[in-house]
């Protein structure tokens, strides 16, 4: 089961974005990253072989709960996919602290849960 998660800046408002476990495939956990590259956000799979940005193509990507997408720690949880193989369960946590925006290039997001379960 998956959850809506969310995600605010004053540059672009609020959107919801889907993260979180379904169904089938059985392992696979969706979570946001950061491209270190482009500095550009996707949501990936934490279970998968290897992530890669969606927008640029690099490798080099790092879950939001890592430092660089991260500006101040929140103290509450607002969302967490289990630890898996590749990282662990501190990088795939998001607070009600501040995160990397995207879109205007600063730690001004912020995560909430927005109370909606996907099947
Ligand atoms: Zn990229
Ligand atoms: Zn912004």
């Amino acid at each position: 089961m998956g959850i809506g998660v969310k995600i605010s800046c004053p540059c672009f408002g609020s959107f919801i974005l889907q993260v979180g476990p379904r169904m089938a495939p059985p392992k696979y956990c969706l979570f946001p990253f950061l491209c270190t590259e482009c500095k550009d956000a996707s949501c990936l799979d934490i279970h998968a072989q290897s992530q890669a940005c969606e927008h640029c193509g690099s490798k080099s990507v790092v879950p939001y709960g890592s430092p660089p997408a991260i500006g101040e720690a929140g103290l509450h949880v607002v969302f967490a996919c289990w630890q898996s193989d590749t990282f662990s369960a501190e990088q795939l946590t998001l607070t009600d602290g501040t995160y990397w925006c995207p879109t205007c290039r600063q730690h001004t997001a912020r995560f909430e849960d927005a109370g909606i379960r996907w099947d």
